[in-house]
């Protein structure tokens, strides 16, 4: 099959074997990839119209006891400056969005042990109590199966938390032996058990990183069926080890997201950070790629410097929460608009 089939059996069956995901990415042409970016629109259109939903990322910690290899808020990384916001700062920055139009806040921050299980319970019920209409979503890495439960009685709604690679070998090369795939998919499975719309995701060009296991993360994330996915170039940090090596391709992530869309149909699908940092426009790009959700941040603006997970990480102009009519004038200009929802996953989307 040539690779247009590819792309047409894709978008009718839902999947693919490995060996035709491997020839996909690995002989895709500048032609194939426009029809298929053109697809991912058509398909996103159809499910979203032309709305995007937006989610106020809140980075309220970055100690994390974890040393994944990439990334600068690892444990291991001495010249990080440290920041923990309290409660009620954190309540300030949903505050702060309300009236901006966001609908759901993302909690996102380092593995630390400083917010235990019960003090997360509590955040969630203050802003779930403060904001009945909002979602909450979590994105603080590995707990327990009851964390998780807890974290879902108290009313968080969603939880985010990549894969990174499905792929044995090339997780072991970005993580240090105590961090497992099989933990991080676990880990995956009791979100879902109890009842997250839950997202997985990985980085593209991540170091190491080769067609197969990029065909692997395919696979895997035909198989979890998550409601979100999360996929952006990876960028070094230059207090990491992976500080000298080169950043993922904007091509190649655009047509990943493409080819995630045309899978996965009505899955809540971000523009990325990743991308807005590594090309100015990269945020549209991604929403014409079939993206249909960005994530502002709506961090206090004196700890955003300091959550830097990779090198010039962006955190102002339309990237911001306070940017937002910068960013509503973007999306106008390619035929979209923000939309003021929840904007919760639908089965019948
Ligand atoms: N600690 C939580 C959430 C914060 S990190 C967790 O790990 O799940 C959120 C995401 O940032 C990670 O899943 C990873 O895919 C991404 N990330 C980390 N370092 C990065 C880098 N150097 N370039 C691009 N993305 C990176
Ligand atoms: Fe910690 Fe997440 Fe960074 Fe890993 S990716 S070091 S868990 S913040």
């Amino acid at each position: 099959m040539n690779n247009l089939e590819l792309i047409t059996k894709l978008e009718k069956a839902g999947t693919l074997t490995k060996d035709e995901f491997v020839q996909l990415i690995s002989t895709c042409s500048q032609s194939d990839m426009e029809y298929a970016r053109r697809l991912a629109v058509e398909i996103a259109r159809k499910h979203f119209g032309n709305k995007i939903y937006i989610r106020g990322l809140i980075e309220f910690t970055n100690i994390c006891k974890q040393d994944c290899f990439y990334c600068g808020l690892r444990c291991s990384n001495k010249s990080a400056q440290r920041y923990r916001l309290s409660p009620e700062e954190i309540l300030a920055c949903c505050k702060a969005g309300y009236p901006l139009g966001f609908r759901t806040f993302v909690l996102q921050g380092g593995e630390d042990p400083f917010f235990d299980d019960e003090k997360m319970c509590d955040i969630v019920r203050l802003i779930k109590k403060t904001f009945p209409d909002c979602a909450v979503t979590l994105s603080i890495g590995e707990r327990s199966k009851d964390a998780y439960q807890a974290f879902r009685n108290a009313g968080a709604d969603r939880f985010l938390l990549r894969h990174e690679t499905a792929n044995e070998e090339h997780f072991s090369k970005l993580h240090p032996k105590n961090q497992t795939l099989a933990s991080r998919k676990e880990c995956l499975y009791n979100l879902k058990k109890v009842g997250f719309q839950t997202g997985c995701g990985f980085m593209v060009g991540s170091p190491y990183q080769t067609t197969e296991t990029i065909a692997e993360d395919l696979m895997f994330i035909r198989e979890f069926e998550p409601q979100m996915v999360g996929i952006g170039p990876f960028i070094p940090h230059k207090d990491t080890p992976f500080a000298d090596m080169p950043q993922g391709s904007l091509d190649l992530t655009l047509f990943l997201l493409a080819v995630v869309r045309i899978m996965l149909k009505n899955v809540l699908l971000p523009s990325t950070t990743a991308l807005g940092t590594i090309c100015p426009d990269g945020r549209e790009q991604g929403v014409l790629s079939g993206a249909n959700v960005v994530m502002p941040n709506l961090s206090p603006i004196d700890v955003r410097e300091k959550y830097m997970l990779y090198n010039n990480k962006i955190s102002t102009g339309s990237e911001a929460a306070e940017g937002l009519r910068d960013l509503k004038e973007r999306m106008n200009s390619i035929g979209y608009d923000i939309a003021v929802t929840r904007g919760d996953f639908s089965e019948t989307n």
